[in-house]
């Protein structure tokens, strides 16, 4: 095969690069219809206190179902929803998602508990993005200190400076901000610092051999790191009682994984604190 490519190499990666180009433009097509079609959802995924084993929060991720039943991973749309800039109205969209289920949480038996989004990159860069995630949370009336955006260190990789002062202007509302896949990115530690946090996420990468001898290490860190900046610790991707004793023995904090709950819908999550916090 890659004989074959060397020897028609213009050929063979034109053809692949026009395939990837159609593919995607029909897969925004798609997204962008089923979008306006109500397609989208927000499942929400337990995270637990370690002490106390109790639900303290949730975060909310995208799923996809197509008009065929299909449900596509945000690993795959996301990207699209950036390149396209359609990520604009989705992201929108899922924190007035949130804001929605943390009112519903604020009448419940369950006040406290809060709910994390995700934020892209470009939503970050739009100039009224601070001023719009405040309007909607303000429109719900939503309690600002239950509400918590999960960046990843890329956001910082050009102007910083931009972020950081946005990020700032979030937390003065009271809105938290985590740091996710905490490990995986390029952002220099130097940064870490300066960016007004309140969590820290362990990066699946970090605890799916936690278990296994030396393979400790970077959650270690990791945990330490950020206990020492005095941030809450929240470890992601736990799937075995062993995975959570090796976390326990490293004082984090809290956790989120398959071996808890899967992501789920707004109800099932409700259900789930009915029987997990009563
Ligand atoms: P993420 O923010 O790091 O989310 C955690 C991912 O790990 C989720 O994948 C979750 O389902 C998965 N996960 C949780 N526990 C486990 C576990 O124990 N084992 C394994 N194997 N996986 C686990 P998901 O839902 O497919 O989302 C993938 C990524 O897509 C997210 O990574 C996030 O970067 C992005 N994403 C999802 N929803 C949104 C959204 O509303 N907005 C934006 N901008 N990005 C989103
Ligand atoms: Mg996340
Ligand atoms: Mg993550
Ligand atoms: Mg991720």
């Amino acid at each position: 095969l890659a004989k074959k490519s060397l020897h028609e190499p213009y050929v063979y990666y034109h053809q692949e690069m026009e395939d990837k180009t159609l593919w995607r433009l029909s897969m925004i097509r798609q997204l962008r219809t089923d979008f306006a079609d109500n397609r989208l959802e927000l499942f929400y995924q337990p995270q637990l206190s370690l002490a106390t084993g109790k639900i303290i929060g949730a975060e909310a991720l995208l799923r996809w179902k197509t008009a065929e039943g299909k449900f596509i991973s945000p690993a795959v749309f996301i990207p699209l929803a950036e390149y396209s800039g359609l990520i604009i109205d989705i992201g929108n969209w899922v924190v007035d998602q949130a804001c929605q289920q943390l009112n519903r949480l604020a009448e419940s038996k369950f006040p406290d508990v809060s709910i994390s989004v995700n934020v892209s990159i470009p939503q970050f860069k739009r100039e009224n993005f601070v001023s719009t995630v405040i309007a909607i949370a303000q429109s719900h009336k939503v309690d600002m200190s239950k509400l918590e955006l999960e960046i990843t260190e890329n956001v910082l990789m050009d102007e910083p400076q931009i972020i950081i002062d946005a990020l700032v202007k979030l937390k003065a509302e009271g809105i938290s901000i985590a740091l996710d896949d905490f490990g995986t990115g390029f952002s220099s530690l130097s940064y870490l610092q300066k960016l007004p946090l309140d969590r820290l996420k362990v990066d699946r990468a970090f605890v799916s051999d936690i278990a296994e001898p030396g393979g400790s290490i970077i959650a270690d860190t990791i945990i330490n790191l950020g206990k020492q900046m005095g941030l809450k610790v929240i470890a992601e991707g736990i799937e075995t009682i062993e995975q959570e004793a090796e976390l326990k023995a490293l004082a984090c904090d809290e956790v989120q994984g398959f071996y808890y709950a899967k992501p789920m819908p707004a109800d099932d999550f409700f259900s789930c604190l009915e029987k997990i916090n009563r």
